[in-house]
């Protein structure tokens, strides 16, 4: 049986067999829709979810590529984002002290929902979308652009480059004209 990763219930997950349900899924980029993010192919998932009184447990992983512009030198480059989930997801409503379930786990997010599903794409969306970095650079060494002349230093040199990264190259030789 399929389930509608739109609309998962918590019920749906306790009749299958202990209380699990595994997503395995191969989920096109266009589905998520986040604007002024490119994917490169597919959105790869393969979650379990857990049911365990009114909390559903989500783990597993997320895969995909995106396309991210580099800050320092403007270029676009492949972003692989392997994220790992860990997510309790509690229906609201219910009073939580009740419960014999330990929900205190420092390396779980508990989200919280209302009624009887979960979407489970607006999840991965989400999961998507807190693992783009703010800065983003093409490699960790990128040298950018130059502040002087504008010239991109990962293809090319300039001179102003050697006068930027010694400043007191000046002032040295001022000091020993100085002392003569
Ligand atoms: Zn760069
Ligand atoms: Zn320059």
């Amino acid at each position: 049986m399929n389930m509608n990763i739109r609309e998962i219930s918590i019920e749906e997950i306790k009749k299958k067999a202990s209380s699990k349900a595994k997503i395995v899924r191969n989920i096109d980029s266009k589905t998520i829709e986040i604007r002024s993010l490119r994917f490169i192919g597919n959105i790869k998932v393969d979650l379990l979810l857990e049911a365990i009184e009114n909390t559903i447990n989500l783990t597993g992983k997320i895969n995909t590529e995106v396309e991210l512009e580099c800050n320092r030198c403007l270029r676009n480059f492949n972003y692989p984002l392997n994220i790992s989930v860990n997510n309790n997801f509690i229906k609201k409503g219910i009073d939580k002290t009740e419960g014999c379930f330990e929900l205190k786990k420092e390396d779980v997010d508990n989200l919280y929902f209302q009624g009887e599903c979960i979407d489970l794409l607006r999840n991965i969306r989400e999961e998507i979308l807190l693992n783009i970095p703010n800065y983003s650079l093409c490699k960790e060494d990128c040298l950018g652009f130059c502040p002087k002349c504008g010239i991109d230093l990962n293809c090319m040199s300039c001179n102003c480059k050697n006068n930027k990264e010694n400043p007191f190259a000046i002032l040295n030789t001022l000091i020993k004209e100085k002392e003569k």
